[in-house]
């Protein structure tokens, strides 16, 4: 998939649509690819919305909710709409996905007026921490934060 050959435009849709054969595509699809990984991933049916969400801000690549278990004032999970497994399942050719997964954590961090400052984290494997296996980016915000984390 050559995201890199559209400019996250109108195109979009129809590449997603045509070329998304790997993960979920719930939205953006007319007719859904349910892979195994996608019917039995939390995130990927908070996406469908089988399971609920408090929205936050959605695109044709992303979806981004609130946290059930706020860290902080300000704690969003910003989702690609495909189903990746984590940051380390991401290839070469997820490039544009991932630095559009940035943007959209920047663009909500500017809707939630977080100027004076936020933190994006991607919890990635047993190690990392991360307990749900649909790669997500934490927008913490609204307090300082601590460092190192734990
Ligand atoms: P991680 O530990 O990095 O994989 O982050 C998973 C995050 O998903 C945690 O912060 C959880 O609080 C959050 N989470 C789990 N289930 C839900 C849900 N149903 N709705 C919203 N957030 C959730
Ligand atoms: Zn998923």
């Amino acid at each position: 998939m050559q995201l890199e050959e559209s400019a996250l435009g109108s195109e979009i849709r129809t590449q997603v649509t045509q070329n998304n054969f790997r993960g979920c595509r719930f939205r953006v699809a007319k007719e859904p690819v349910y892979t195994d990984l996608a019917m039995n991933c939390l995130f990927c049916k908070i996406i469908e919305g089988t399971i609920p969400s408090t929205p936050v801000y959605q695109d044709e690549l992303v979806y981004a909710f609130a946290d059930i278990n706020p860290k902080a004032p300000v704690h969003v999970l910003v989702v690609p709409r495909e189903h990746l497994g984590s940051l380390d399942d991401a290839s070469a050719d997820k490039r544009e996905l991932l630095g559009h997964l940035l943007w959209a954590a920047a663009e909500i961090a500017q809707q939630k007026k977080l100027g004076k400052g936020y933190r994006v984290v991607v919890n990635t494997g047993e190690d990392g921490g991360q307990s749900v296996d649909h790669l997500h980016a934490h927008l913490l915000g609204g307090r300082a934060l601590n460092w190192p984390p734990g």
